[in-house]
């Protein structure tokens, strides 16, 4: 199995690179990660679940930012153009892209337990809806994709109460 969000790892990792990642993109592409983008960025991938804009605002608030909601929700708006984020319609939040270097659409699994999202490696998925969408002549522009289940982790935890 693939090391995922839902397994045990070193999420200080995940954050500084994803956070270098980003600096390194945007500099390559001439735009401005400016403190409040760079710390959004930041709060969304404090850990692998989902994070809503209110939610967002009040960590911003704690901290000092000018943490007016256009403010948010601009900066929210760059970094989804840049690719270094995903929103999850159905939750109504945000998530870091594990690869922001090609534009791809959001495939997720969405734990329903632990509530945490792990994003898939999604050409294969495009490529069938592609087919799918082609047959009925049908021009697809974007499309999220929000599996709902549960993982590994939680399944094992789920098991091992049920044993004792
Ligand atoms: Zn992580
Ligand atoms: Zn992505
Ligand atoms: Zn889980």
């Amino acid at each position: 199995m693939q090391a995922t969000a839902f397994s045990p790892h070193d999420h200080t990792h995940c954050i500084s690179s994803a956070i270098t990642h980003a600096k390194g993109l945007c500099a390559e592409r001439d735009v401005r990660l400016t403190p409040v983008r760079q710390r959004v960025l930041e709060l969304i991938w404090q850990s692998h679940k989902p994070i809503g804009a209110y939610e967002l605002l009040a960590s911003l608030a704690k901290e000092g930012f000018n943490s007016a909601p256009p403010t948010v929700y601009r900066a929210l708006d760059f970094l989804s153009e840049q690719g270094l984020l995903h929103k999850l319609e159905s939750i109504n939040a945000y998530v870091g892209c594990c690869n922001p270097d090609t534009p791809h659409q959001g495939h997720f699994l969405l734990c329903q337990v632990c509530h945490q999202a792990q994003e898939l490696d999604s050409q294969y998925i495009t490529l069938a809806l592609k087919v799918s969408a082609d047959q009925h002549g049908f021009e697809m522009h974007h499309h999220t994709i929000e599996v709902v289940g549960t993982c590994q982790e939680c399944l094992n935890k789920a098991n091992m109460s049920e044993a004792t």
